[in-house]
């Protein structure tokens, strides 16, 4: 029996893959079980930031799991304290809650959302507005505020107490406001949703808007977050701070770890009892996380992301079967001439190269840390599938 039909015997069938068994890695290449190699272009979904088995991150990992695998949250690690006070001087942020996923770092927010209108306000005050054609995770409580119909059958009934506002209309976005709102909750870059940006004059409004009615804004940075866009946060590049940032994929190098930072106003929100999580810090994934996050704070480690992305960017703009490319920093959408997306991908794999689709576009994440002779090697693989 070949490993694919054993998996599918197994496991239940809630993804496409595609057909191949990966083995192992080395910086940003793959091999399969029959050593094709392979150019990663989509980093495991943005998760394997310094791409595969980066040596700091093996040795903070190996090293951790050799001395303490796990505790729960009723004891302290440093592990856990050094982190969490890294990221919060990193980022500016008060305090944050550690999970194991975006969606988790999600409901950690709408949670929060939820408690400080009714701490301050009482009870009614409980309505989020996401924005239309969101993403924010696959529990209840996240798919009912991912702003998508095709999100919403099967499993009713959903978690009550979303609207939805259409992304850069700021009219429809005030109509959706009333006395029952307690938080805006979007991406500035719609990852899932097909690699848009916002607009900076859509941003700035929601921020005007929330700030006037005491309304939280709360930043789905789960796929922008952790240097994906060239800047540590996205937000940097919008000239705003959310009251609630939340951080996944990227965050941890390919380890389950989620965040759910809040500012000084909210830090206090959560208190004994309220939330928690059982893995959540734990220390294994907080020391590839402090890995990750040394490394994507050294010095000119994020100009050289900007550069990178500026780099392919300029590239795929003069690449044939190319109508447009969308997103920012190394988030990279391609919206194509004639081909589908799916089609781009599945050509590119024969060829030795990983990508990955959002809506209607071939969607990049590459590693961080890619190097110029990837790049180029993986953009040719794209040119010549796009012939
Ligand atoms: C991937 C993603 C999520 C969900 O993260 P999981 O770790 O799969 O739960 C949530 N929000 C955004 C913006 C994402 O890209």
């Amino acid at each position: 029996m070949t490993t694919q039909e054993k998996l599918n015997g197994s496991v239940m069938g809630t993804y496409g893959r595609f057909p191949v068994v990966l083995e192992q890695g080395s910086n940003n290449i793959c091999t399969d079980e029959n050593g094709k190699s392979y150019i990663d272009f989509g980093s495991g979904i943005g998760t394997s930031s310094l791409g595969y088995c980066n040596d700091a991150w093996v040795e903070a990992v190996c090293k951790q799991a050799k001395s303490l695998q796990h505790t729960s949250n009723l004891y302290y690690t440093k592990v856990q304290a050094d982190f969490a006070e890294a990221i919060c001087k990193q980022t500016g942020y008060s305090k944050l809650f550690f999970c194991n996923s975006g969606a988790e770092a999600n409901e950690c927010a709408i949670k929060l959302a939820r408690k400080y209108s009714f701490d301050k306000y009482g009870k009614g005050r409980h309505t989020i507005i996401t924005l239309v054609n969101s993403f924010h995770g696959r529990t209840m409580c996240t798919l009912s505020a991912t702003g998508q119909d095709v999100f919403h059958n099967y499993f009713f009934p959903f978690v009550e107490g979303f609207r939805y506002a259409e992304a850069n209309n700021i009219d429809d976005l005030k109509s959706k406001i009333d006395d029952t709102v307690c938080a805006v909750m979007m991406e500035y870059v719609q990852g899932e949703g097909g690699v848009n940006a916002l607009d900076k004059s859509f941003v700035d409004a929601v921020y005007e808007i929330c700030a006037e009615k005491d309304i939280l804004v709360m930043a789905d940075e789960v796929q922008t977050g952790v240097g994906r866009t060239g800047t540590f946060l996205a937000g940097e590049q919008f000239g705003h701070k959310a009251d609630v940032t939340t951080l996944a994929k990227g965050i941890a190098g390919g380890l389950p770890m989620g965040a759910c930072l809040a500012n000084e106003k909210c830090a206090g929100v959560l208190d004994k009892g309220s939330h928690g999580s059982t893995f959540g810090g734990n220390p294994v994934c907080c020391a590839a996380g402090l890995a990750v996050l040394s490394t994507v704070t050294s010095e000119g480690f994020l100009e050289e992301v900007q550069k990178k992305a500026a780099y392919i960017r300029e590239k795929l703009n003069t690449m044939e079967g190319i109508r447009s490319v969308s997103g920012l920093g190394l988030m990279i959408g391609i919206e194509l001439e004639n081909k589908t997306a799916l089609d781009v991908v599945n050509a590119a794999l024969e060829q030795g190269l990983l990508l990955l689709t959002a809506k209607t576009k071939v969607r990049l994440l590459p590693p961080l840390n890619i190097t110029y002779d990837e790049i180029d090697k993986g953009l040719a693989i794209l040119a010549e599938v796009l012939k």
